[in-house]
């Protein structure tokens, strides 16, 4: 026990010695958080803040990131994938199958709709702050 003891004191006059570069540390510390929050706040200003908005029945079904890779089933008979800014439907089991053959959107204003289903997916400008803006929304 005891040689344990003086182990860790020299480690801790070890710390001590490194603990004379601290205001090393706390400068890179600093220079770290501000290139952080400079990344963070250059993104969120780059962001054009695109959401995929989805109704189904002329309700709201949910709002989904444009910036995020994702798959959404909408109901049980669609579903859409959002990959690279691009939104398009993947299925559908409506009977018309015209919403699959719409393709990508990917610009503001842009839809799709399924009809059969009474689903409309559409891009919209997120006028909304950031806290406002609902990353997922499942009904
Ligand atoms: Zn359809």
């Amino acid at each position: 026990m005891q040689e344990v003891t003086a182990k860790q004191d020299t480690e801790n006059k070890r710390k001590k010695g490194v603990s004379v570069k601290k205001a090393d540390i706390i400068l890179g510390v600093s220079v770290i958080t501000a290139a952080i929050f400079l990344l963070a706040a250059r993104s969120f200003f780059q962001k054009d803040g695109a959401l995929v908005v989805v109704e189904k029945d002329g309700r709201s079904y949910g709002a989904f990131s444009l910036m995020k890779n994702q798959e959404i089933w909408i109901g049980t008979g669609n579903r859409i994938k959002i990959q690279d800014q691009k939104v398009w439907m993947i299925f559908s089991d409506c009977p018309d199958h015209l919403c699959e053959h719409q393709g990508i959107i990917q610009t503001e204003g842009e839809t799709i709709v399924c009809l059969p289903h009474r689903v409309v997916v559409q891009i919209e400008e997120d006028r909304e702050t950031q806290e406002e803006k609902p990353d997922v929304i499942v009904s």
